[in-house]
């Protein structure tokens, strides 16, 4: 409890990806008695995927959501408790008492876990937010059922967009993978398995200069730059999928803790220590290479050891505000020997 009798957790863990339910099993299975803000669209971007067929342990590939929901109820059962709902706002200290807030209500606690993971990244091109859910999209696996029989483009050239682009020509009329350079960086199993596909064509060098809407009011044509100073090209579409890649979720950590150019939270080495004392990050938010569930796990998982280590051997302060009083203790010690 706190000087001013608000509970403080012993930990706080912020996101709910693989990074965020394996954070709180491991704190849960510590006796740590983990609270997880765990988002109102809980479980992260797996939740917008299909089939897993790369995580350890499920020799048939699993569901996205349905590997998330045994990854929460797998912390539940050791005791976790959640918040479903996004937290707005975070005070971190060094070594003190923590604040995180959702809405107008305030949480405690003694160390905090970031894990809250990435987003997909935007164009930032004329008419992408106007017709964001009117034919523009970020994820493939959501929305590719929605085009069926008709023409769609993929904007991107690395794995996801590769990935993307293969299971939308499952359902789509065909799919154009328009990429700014000749060369693609994703992996040659991913690229060859979409130019193997009979609906896939792949479109370089050339950038979305804009996408337009039809009379209907949804997506109907994207405007192409030709990259390298060629002529514009027009494709007519019912579906754009953006797959350039992801930005981390540190908004509301910025300033606060050390973060990459791209807005990576920084930790120590292999640890998953922030530069201040009882804030530990894990998962996307601070990988720009791995990106993997098996990774967010892992790196959960060393999260939750960190803070355990952490407030094993960190007494609180006893001059901060919130510390018991140490001539209560003493006194409540002497009576307990009493008898
Ligand atoms: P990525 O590898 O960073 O690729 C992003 C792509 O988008 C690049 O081709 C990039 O072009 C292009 N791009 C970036 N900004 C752009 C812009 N403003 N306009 C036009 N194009 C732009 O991202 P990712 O494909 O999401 O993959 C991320 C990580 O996840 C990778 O490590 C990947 O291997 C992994 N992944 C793995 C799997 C799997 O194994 N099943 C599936 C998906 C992703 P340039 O190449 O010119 O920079």
């Amino acid at each position: 409890m706190s000087a001013m009798g608000k509970r403080i957790e012993n930990v706080i863990i912020v996101g709910s990806g693989p990074a965020g339910y394996t954070a709180a099993l491991y704190t849960a299975r510590a006796d740590l008695d983990p609270l997880v803000i765990e988002g109102f669209q809980w479980g992260g971007l797996l939740q917008q995927t299909t089939d897993v067929e790369n995580y350890p342990g499920y020799a048939e590939g699993v569901m996205g959501p349905r590997m998330m929901q045994d990854f929460r109820a797998q912390a539940e059962r050791f005791g976790t408790r959640f918040i479903t709902d996004d937290a707005t706002r975070i005070e971190l200290s060094d070594g003190g008492v923590h604040r995180v807030w959702v809405g107008d209500d305030e949480y405690l606690a003694n160390a905090v876990i970031l894990a809250m993971g990435a987003e997909p990244k935007k164009l930032g091109v004329p008419g992408e937010d106007e017709l964001a859910s009117k034919g523009v999209s970020y994820c493939a696996t959501c929305d590719a059922a929605f085009f069926r029989d008709k023409p769609t483009v993929v904007v991107g050239g690395g794995d996801t967009a590769m990935e993307d682009a293969t299971f939308l020509a499952k359902f789509a009329s065909d799919v154009k993978i328009v990429h700014r350079r000749a060369d693609f960086r994703a992996s040659a199993i991913m690229l060859d398995r979409a130019r193997d596909t009979e609906n896939i064509e792949l479109v370089t060098p050339y950038v979305i200069d804009r996408f337009e809407a039809g009379d209907n009011g949804s997506l109907a044509k994207a405007v192409l730059a030709n990259a390298e100073g060629g002529d514009d090209r027009e494709i007519a579409i019912d579906g754009a999928f953006v797959a350039i890649g992801h930005r981390p979720n540190s908004e509301l950590v910025e300033g606060q803790v050390d973060v990459d150019p791209n807005g990576y939270v920084l930790v120590e080495g292999r640890s998953t220590r922030t530069k201040l004392a009882g804030v530990f990050a894990a998962g996307d938010l601070i990988d720009p290479v791995y990106r993997q569930a098996v990774t967010a796990a892992g790196s959960g998982c060393a999260s939750a050891l960190d803070a355990e280590a952490y407030l094993r051997d960190t007494p609180p302060d006893p001059e901060a505000h919130w510390a018991p009083d140490p001539a209560k203790v003493e006194a409540a010690a002497e009576q307990a020997a009493a008898g």
